[in-house]
């Protein structure tokens, strides 16, 4: 590269727009069909399993007894299969990514008792 080339493309840097946004000040706008991860709303959800048997990578379990829904962030692949598989539309696939992680943890959400209607 010559002397000249240089110096225009170090002119171009100076005077130019940072390639580079300062985050989390300014933080990205995911493109309209991003994947990024799945959230549920656990107060619709009725525990019926159906997600957690479609899920091609086994990364929910569903524990009825339990009354929680949980999910490996690690094993899911983004697909998107859960969330057109559930009877009650409470899945969702939220644009923003999951926290990076050294460890696989499982994400564990738990359904409110109900409440003793009858109760005075
Ligand atoms: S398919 Fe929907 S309603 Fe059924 S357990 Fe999964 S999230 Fe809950
Ligand atoms: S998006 Fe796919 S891989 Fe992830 S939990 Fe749903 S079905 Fe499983």
């Amino acid at each position: 590269m010559s002397l000249l080339t240089f110096a225009k493309i170090e002119l171009h840097n100076l005077f130019s727009k940072p390639a580079t946004r300062p985050y989390p000040e300014q933080p990205r706008n995911y493109p309209q069909r991003t994947r990024g991860h799945i959230e549920n709303d656990v107060e619709t959800c009725v525990l019926c399993g159906i997600c957690s048997k479609k899920c091609p990578t086994g990364a929910i379990q569903v524990d009825r007894a339990g009354k929680s829904w949980s999910i490996q962030r690690f094993s899911c692949i983004q697909c998107g299969y859960c969330v057109e598989s559930c009877p009650k539309k409470c899945l969702s696939m939220l644009q923003s990514y999951t926290q990076p992680a050294e460890r696989k943890t499982i994400e564990t959400v738990s359904k409110a008792p109900v409440e003793n209607q009858n109760a005075s």
